[in-house]
C-alpha cells in the first residue's frame, strides 16, 4: 500500500494547502480518508475521480468534510452520466443528523454508517473503525492490505481506543496540532508530545492535522519523543 498526503492541515488551510485528506492505494483499490477544506483541488492533481473506490469521512468538522459537500456534485454527475455504474461507497458517522442527511441524499453515494468495531472490505483493502473521543462523533480507522496496515487517528482528545487502533500498525497518521505548552485538559485534541510518545514503536508516524505556522515546532516536539515521526508533505506519496 501507499498513501499520498492530500491535505495536511487542521482547522483551516494555508494559501497553497488543504485540510485533512489522504489517498490510500493498494494493488486494486483507492480509498480517500477525509475530504477537508480545499482538498479537492489537490486530490484532482493525483487521481481521476472516477477511479476512487470509496470515501471515508471520520467526522463532520469542516476541516475533515467541507469538500465532501462539493464532491457530492461530482458523484451526482458521475452516476447520472454513467461514469460510475454503481454508487460510490461513502462511510460516515450518522450524526450530526443534518450533515449526515445532506450527504446521504446524494444519489451517487452508497451511504455506510460507521460504528465502533465496524469491519468491512473494499476489494483488497480491509477497514476497521474505532470510536475516539472528540466533541463530535468521530471514528479512527485502520486500513489493511497485503499484511500491511495504516492507522489514522482522525481527531482525538485522549488515548481512548488508541491501543486497538495502533495494534500491529506499520504506519500511523496522527492528530498533531497542539503543542504541549499550549495544551490543557479538556481541549478537543491530544498534545503533540503525548501522541508522539504513544506511537513511538510504530515504524512510520506521519504528523498531520498540523497548525499552520507551527510545523517546525511540531516536528521538533514529536522528535523529542519519537524518532520515527515526520511531517506530512502535501502531494507526497509514502510507502507503507
Ligand atoms: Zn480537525
Ligand atoms: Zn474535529
Amino acid at each position: 500500500m501507499k498513501v499520498t498526503a492530500i491535505g495536511r492541515y487542521g482547522k483551516y488551510p494555508n494559501k497553497d494547502g488543504a485540510t485533512c485528506c489522504y489517498l490510500i492505494e493498494s494493488a486494486q483499490t483507492k480509498i480517500v480518508l477525509d475530504m477537508g477544506s480545499a482538498s479537492l483541488k489537490n486530490l484532482d492533481k493525483v487521481i481521476d475521480y472516477k477511479h476512487i473506490d470509496a470515501v471515508v469521512v471520520s467526522h463532520f468538522h469542516g476541516d475533515h468534510c467541507a469538500d465532501a459537500f462539493v464532491f457530492r456534485n461530482v458523484a451526482f454527475e458521475f452516476i447520472k452520466t454513467g461514469v460510475w455504474d454503481t454508487k460510490l461507497p461513502f462511510f460516515m458517522p450518522k450524526e450530526p443528523y443534518n450533515e449526515f442527511m445532506a450527504l446521504k441524499s446524494c444519489e451517487g453515494f452508497q451511504t455506510i454508517e460507521i460504528s465502533d468495531g465496524l469491519k468491512t472490505a473494499i476489494k483488497d483493502i480491509d477497514l476497521e473503525f474505532f470510536k475516539v473521543n472528540h466533541p463530535l462523533p468521530t471514528y479512527a480507522v485502520k486500513v489493511s492490505s497485503n499484511e500491511k496496515s495504516l492507522s489514522y487517528t482522525a481527531d482525538i482528545m485522549d488515548k481512548e481506543n488508541l491501543d486497538r487502533l495502533f495494534l500491529g500498525a506499520d504506519f500511523a497518521i496522527v492528530d498533531a496540532c497542539i503543542l504541549e505548552k499550549n495544551h490543557k485538559q479538556g481541549l478537543p485534541h491530544i498534545s503533540v508530545k503525548e501522541i508522539a510518545y504513544i506511537t513511538k514503536d510504530i515504524p512510520k508516524v506521519m504528523l498531520a492535522h498540523l497548525e499552520y505556522g507551527k510545523e517546525e515546532e511540531t516536528l521538533q516536539e514529536a522528535l523529542s519523543q519519537n524518532k520515527n515521526a515526520f511531517l506530512a508533505e502535501e502531494l507526497k506519496t509514502y510507502h507503507i
